[in-house]
Parts: C-alpha cells; structure tokens; sequence
C-alpha cells in the first residue's frame, strides 16, 4: 500500500513514497528555496537521481511534478493516502488526525505556539489536497506522542494563567521519532514494549531526549517550543530565563533579537565560532581548535545530565537509545555520553560503537551492562503507518 509523506517547511516540502508493509521507497526528494527564485527540486525515483526547476517556487508547483513524476510511475492512481508532518498539535491533539475543515482550524489555532512552522505545514496541506483531491490527508503531530506526559512533567512553575489562558507548558516535539526507536529498540531487545522504560536521545540538528515508559512519552527535554533542553545545532537549550532581560538591556538587543539569536546563532555554531556540523567540529577539535573542543564538551556535559534526569523520571531505566545524524554517527559523542553514565550501569562496546555509523544500528552495550543502542530513525515511514493505522481503523469504524 503506497502511502505519500510530506514535510512541508517555509521554504522547501521533503516527501517520500512508502510502501507500510515493506518500508520500500519508491520516490523521495526535496524541494527547496520555494518562493524564490532558485526553486528547485530533486527527487530520487527507484534508485535514479533527478532535478527540475521550479518557476516561482510555490508549493503548487513542487506538488505538480511530485503528481507528474506519480503519473510517470504509473502509480498516481494508487496513491490513496497522504500524511503530513505537523508540527505543533497543541493539546488538541493526541494522535493522528483525518484532515478536515475542523481540524485545520483547530492546526490554525495552534500557529501562535509554532508561528514559524504551523503556518508552513497549513499551506502545504492546502496545496496538497488540491494536488491529490482522491487521496485521504491525515495530519501527523510532532507534539503528540508527548501529550502521555504527567502535569508534573509538562507544567512550568509560572502564573497558573499563563496555562489556563495561553497555553504555556511543556509541549515536547520530536514525537514521532522517540516513539518510533523506543518500538524498535524494543524490538532488538526482544522484549514487549509495555515493560521497557527507555531514554530515547533524538540526536539531530535538533536535539532532544525522551523518558519513554512501557512506549508512552512521560517526559522529555523540549518544552513551549523546540528550544528548551539540550544544546544544538545552532539553539541554546536551557538558558536562565534572566538570560533575556538581561542581554537585552547589556547589548541592546530588541526580544526577537535575542529570541533569534538564541534559535540561530547560539548551541554549537555560538560555542565554537566555528561551525553548527558535528562532523567539523570533530575533525576541528582532533586539531586542536579550542571553541570546537569547548562545543563537544558542554555539549556532551548537557546531554548525559538530561539523559540521567529522564532515567530519574522513570524511577529504573532499562535502554538508552541513539538516533538522529549525531546519535547514529558519532561515537565519539556516544563514548562520551556513556562514560559519563556509568552512574546508572552503563558502559560501552568500543569495537559496537565504532562499527555502528552509516545505518549500521544495533546494540553497542557489552553484556551485563545497561543496554546501549543505535537505532535508525525513520520519521517517514512513522508517518506513513500512522496514516495507514488511522485510515484502518476508521474504516473499520464505518465499516
Ligand atoms: P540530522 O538533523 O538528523 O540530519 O543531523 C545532522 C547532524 O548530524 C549534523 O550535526 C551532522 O554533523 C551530524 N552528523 C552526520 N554524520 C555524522 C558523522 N559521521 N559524525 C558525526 N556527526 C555526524
């Protein structure tokens, strides 16, 4: 059954095409500098690279060739579903959703909580239901694999009105990943879900951790948005919330200045002054590049606190898990972190840890130790079963 994933950001739509059962993709690519006048796409169709411009660069005009190139397959006609990432579900939303007027009002009154993405998926939605009118659209959310989370977990110490009146809690994103490697990792550890209580880290540009209990969220390092919790590509993480006043009033900064400079100016890229690529900056730390080495360290001392924290969450931990472009390949980072959580039984398999980069995945734990694995994430095809999941189920409903 091929399912059609869309990621729709302001300026580009990643999509893939899956088959559920399989996991086969037939057709994947990304759209990029939509609105402008660079726009282009590049697309790899059963194996075989490809780009195209893009005119204007609407999202209109990404999804002509998407539905062109489907024609081309052979396979538009058989293209009956299409999930998209969302990001910010609010607390509307717990799981996957059939895309209907309601509920893309109901994503509208969610853009004030994610008012750089909420708005791009929007319009991505839209277009993408004139481009496939047969198909069933169904929204995926970022945030609501976390809405298991306890009140002590998503509740900030602020004026209870903040919450009451405008929604300011903790919200957690990078759902769909932690649920889909805790699932995984249960799987390579042969045991049912239900009785693992797992640390998922999603180690990516963007970077979170995740208290995983017998597959339920029950809490995580992100809160209000995606900047709260560990250092990042170019985010900050936690930083005093005097942080702001103050550099404000210090260097004369307006608010969104200083929110700006805190999403993309800061995490790795400000600590080093070099660069916001894992990958550089261990090659740039190995030759002595002081910043470089400074990123890796703090980076590495932020992420085994929030590991150890989420194990506290739980009360016992029985897994911690790597995935994300960082989490997947650097050993480096993974040795680190596991050194440093010895405190909870861990220890690593030097010669696992290094074999596992490039898609290689598994166990990197020696036995007897807390176990320690890479797993693959694979938001897509999360999106794609889900979508298929919900789909089922309410046929069996109407059925
Ligand atoms: P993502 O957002 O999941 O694509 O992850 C991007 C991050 O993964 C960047 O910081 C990359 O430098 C990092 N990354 C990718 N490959 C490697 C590698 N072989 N070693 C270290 N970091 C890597």
């Amino acid at each position: 059954m091929w399912t059609l994933v869309l990621n729709c950001g302001s300026s580009s739509v990643k999509f893939a095409l899956l088959d559920v059962q399989g996991g086969q993709v037939r057709l994947s690519g990304l759209a990029e500098r939509l609105g402008s006048a660079g726009a282009s796409v590049r697309l790899e169709v059963d194996g075989a690279r490809r780009t195209a411009d893009l005119g204007g660069g609407s999202y209109a005009e990404a999804f002509a060739v998407l539905a062109g190139t489907l024609e081309e397959m052979g396979v538009r006609a058989s293209v009956s579903a299409v999930g998209h990432r969302v990001v910010h579900g609010g607390e509307r939303f717990s799981a996957p959703a059939l895309i209907t007027p309601e509920v893309l009002e109901e994503v509208r009154a969610c853009v004030p909580l994610a008012p750089l993405h909420n708005p791009a998926n929007i319009a991505g939605i839209e277009a993408a239901r004139l481009a496939f009118p047969g198909a069933a659209h169904v929204a995926v959310f970022d945030t609501a694999f976390h809405q298991s989370m306890p009140e002590a977990a998503f509740r900030y110490a602020v004026p209870e009105d903040w919450y009451r009146q405008h929604g300011v809690r903790r919200y957690g994103f990078h759902g769909t990943s932690h649920a889909f490697v805790a699932g995984r990792a249960a799987q390579l550890l042969g045991r049912p879900a239900a009785e693992l209580n797992l640390v998922t880290a999603h180690l990516g540009n963007g970077c979170s951790v995740c208290a995983v209990q017998g597959g339920r969220s029950v809490d995580t390092s992100m809160g209000l948005t995606p900047l709260e919790g560990l250092v990042m590509g170019t985010r900050s993480g936690d930083v005093d919330p005097g942080l702001h006043d103050f550099i404000a009033r210090q260097a004369g900064l307006s608010l969104s200045e200083v929110t700006a400079a805190l999403n993309r100016g800061s995490g790795l890229l400000g600590l080093s002054g070099l660069s916001n690529d894992m990958r550089e900056l261990e090659e740039a730390a190995g030759r002595g590049h002081v910043g470089a080495r400074l990123a890796l360290e703090v980076f590495v001392h932020r992420l085994a606190k929030q590991m150890a924290g989420m194990a506290a969450a739980m009360g016992r931990v029985d897994g911690l898990v790597f995935t994300g472009g960082i989490g997947e390949n650097s050993a480096f980072v993974r040795r680190a972190v596991l050194a440093r959580l010895g405190v909870l039984g861990a220890q690593v398999d030097d010669a696992a840890n290094a074999a596992a980069v490039r898609g290689q995945g598994g166990v990197i734990s020696p036995p007897g130790a807390l176990a320690a694995l890479v797993v693959n994430t694979n938001e897509e095809l999360m999106i794609a079963q889900q979508t298929q999941a919900l789909l089922a189920e309410q046929a069996g409903v109407s059925a």
